[in-house]
């Protein structure tokens, strides 16, 4: 069997060097993280505020790594994941924007976020490619939030036309918006995802291998 070493370092290989690699660590085990940064992880990405926080509050970590919070933005949250997380990327509709930026600036801190535009109807989350200005408007607006960029999730298919078209709304967005960081492609669709531009992968099964079931106790996750 290949380690998460070997498997980091064969993706990190394939992957042009200008493309961040976001090892995504939801249902992942501490211990699998820690072999992830041991074998060079710099960035890793989770959806659940208090999944995240049991992971990484104690700090067991060997090096530092950036924090990406990447799942849908409940507003009651808004505060836990401002303090939780160095950058947002799912900010899909101006209330989430709204809450972000009041709890960044209770905190103190100026957050970098995401505009999250939605490219496929398998994905229930993100703006509509048009309003994606409008959204990015309101996000500018709020200093005490960085808008970097554009993230957005593909459609769950194996059809590569089918995802090569649905990047490239985001890719069309992504130019409107403005910004430096275009977070687009998953273990599926990465190579699509380079090809229409991306700056920023989020990968989690290409890395850890198969997902562990997502823990049954609602207290332990959400
Ligand atoms: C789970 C998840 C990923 C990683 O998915 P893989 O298919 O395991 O690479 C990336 N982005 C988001 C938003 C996710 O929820």
């Amino acid at each position: 069997m290949e380690t998460i070493a070997q498997r980091y370092a064969r993706l990190r290989a394939l992957v042009p060097s200008h493309v961040r690699i976001v090892a995504v660590t939801k249902f992942q085990p501490l211990e699998s993280v820690i072999e992830a940064v041991e074998a060079g992880v710099s960035d890793v990405g989770e959806n659940y505020v208090q999944e995240a926080r049991r992971k990484y509050d104690a700090n067991g970590l060997p090096k530092p790594v950036t924090k990406h919070f990447i799942g849908h933005i409940q507003t009651n949250k808004a505060k836990a994941i401002a303090a939780t997380f160095d950058a947002v990327q799912s900010v899909d509709r101006p209330e989430a924007a709204e809450a972000l930026a009041k709890a960044a600036e209770s905190l103190g801190k100026r957050l970098p976020v995401l505009l999250q535009v939605n490219i496929s109807p398998s994905e229930r989350y993100g703006c509509l490619p048009d309003q994606a200005e409008r959204l990015a408007e309101a996000i500018r607006a709020r200093t005490s939030l960085r808008l970097d960029g554009v993230m957005a999730i593909g459609p769950i298919t194996k059809d590569r036309t089918e995802m090569a078209r649905a990047f490239q709304l985001a890719a069309e967005a992504f130019a409107r918006v403005g910004g430096d960081t275009f977070s687009i492609g998953m273990s599926g669709d990465w190579e699509e995802a380079v090809r229409a531009g991306s700056t920023m992968i989020r990968v989690g099964t290409t890395i850890f291998g198969p997902r562990p079931a997502r823990p049954v106790s609602k207290n332990a996750v959400m």
